[in-house]
């Protein structure tokens, strides 16, 4: 905090008036800009005031940082993408109660047994929603088209266009990725849902199994909202546990081999950290509350998509967690991966602002919102001396 920004000296050329003032913006790898002129969401972004040249980070207010993008983003985006949300959200949990006990007397039907059901229920539910949301990323990945790469949060490019090493190295990881993945979500987890059923069960999971118990909507919907509550909170001290520098090397450090995260990488985790920072702070809350199954789903789609979310490298100004209030972000877990200090929660940010770990994350912020100032004070004075070509974007 604090640290001067150098004035940009005077360009001998418009070639290099275009440089010198886009250096000032990847001078200290600005995340904003992309997501921040998303459709007009960075028309709301502040242009900080600046004296002789050089702007203090630590001048940016409060204010200016809750205007940008990833804060509040129900707030500050345009209310097309607003009204999106609220329509996925909608759409997850409100239905006629007829077609949810319909669907799930048909699913209940399939398997007699209820410790098979749970067991094969579970499996199949995160499987087809981790492959469902990871299949719709990898298209959008894979297209690269501008309506979405407007919303990518880090200004370099991706990996895989990176250059043919790194894109080597990062489809090496990504295939060290599925591995992982097969061998936490098919060995491990079924050996913890079918040896866990019975210790489970006793505590109330499941509650009444039956098609008539399937809960109105209403119920899911606030007994979900304790169980993100108690995730987030386990979450976030058993993650900031994990980066510990005593065990930090032997656990949790195979989640950061990811320095840019896609979906794939949020389940990305050692068999320990699977266990102790992923399974039990999600199981948690529905134990306590002894959910029917159909809420426990749910809660396995909703507690996913949270997830990819949060690690695919894209600020989606429509991403119904947003609606939350005190709402983590996309932004927060990227840094998260990018440097790897604070940020440890999943669906909230209270828990790191009380405990002072999204420090860095804000001073790189206030950083981020000086920088485009510096870059808009030296474009501005490079117009003026008719050494810049104009460009609309700025
Ligand atoms: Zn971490
Ligand atoms: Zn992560």
């Amino acid at each position: 905090m604090g640290a001067q920004i150098d004035p940009l000296p005077s360009p001998a050329s418009p070639a290099q008036a275009q440089g010198q003032a886009d250096a000032a913006t990847h001078a200290g790898d600005v995340t904003t800009p992309a997501s921040a002129v998303a459709s007009g969401v960075g028309d709301a972004l502040p242009v900080h005031s600046t004296k002789g040249g050089s702007v203090d980070p630590s001048s940016v207010s409060e204010r200016e940082l809750a205007r940008l993008p990833h804060n509040h983003s129900w707030r500050w985006s345009p209310p097309v993408y607003t009204a999106a949300s609220c329509l996925i959200f909608l759409l997850f949990f409100v239905q006629p109660h007829s077609w949810r006990v319909r669907l799930y007397s048909s699913l209940r039907s399939l398997v007699d047994d209820e410790r098979q059901f749970y067991t094969l229920g579970s499996l199949v539910v995160h499987t087809l929603s981790f492959a469902a949301l990871n299949g719709g990323m990898a298209l959008i990945y894979w297209a690269g088209l501008p309506f979405f790469e407007q919303f990518k949060i880090e200004s370099k490019p991706w990996p895989w266009h990176r250059g043919p090493k790194e894109r080597a190295q990062y489809f090496a990881l990504v295939r060290k990725t599925l591995a992982l993945i097969s061998f936490n979500l098919y060995f491990l987890q079924p050996i913890l849902l079918w040896v866990g059923y019975r210790d489970g069960k006793r505590m109330g999971m499941g509650g009444d199994p039956s098609p008539e118990a399937v809960p109105a909507w209403y119920t899911s919907m606030w007994q979900i909202a304790v169980c993100m509550l108690i995730e987030d909170t386990l979450f976030y001290w058993s993650h900031r546990m994990l980066h510990w520098p005593r065990i930090y090397g032997y656990v949790h450090k195979v989640h950061h081999q990811y320095k840019t995260s896609i979906g794939l990488a949020s389940e990305y985790a050692h068999p320990i950290e699977f266990i102790v920072s992923n399974a039990i702070p999600f199981t948690a809350g529905p134990l306590l509350l002894g959910v029917h199954y159909w809420t426990w789903w749910q809660w396995t789609i909703l507690r996913l998509g949270e997830t990819v979310d949060g690690h695919c490298g894209y600020e989606f100004p429509w991403s119904p967690y947003r609606l939350l209030p005190f709402s983590g972000s996309s932004t927060a877990h990227d840094y998260h991966h990018s440097h790897n200090l604070g940020n440890y929660a999943s669906f909230f940010s209270w828990w790191d602002r009380l405990c002072g770990t999204d420090r860095p994350f804000v001073a790189f912020e206030r950083k981020q919102i000086a920088l485009r100032a510096a870059q808009h004070e030296a474009r501005e004075k490079l117009r003026a001396q008719g050494k810049l070509r104009d460009d609309k974007t700025q």
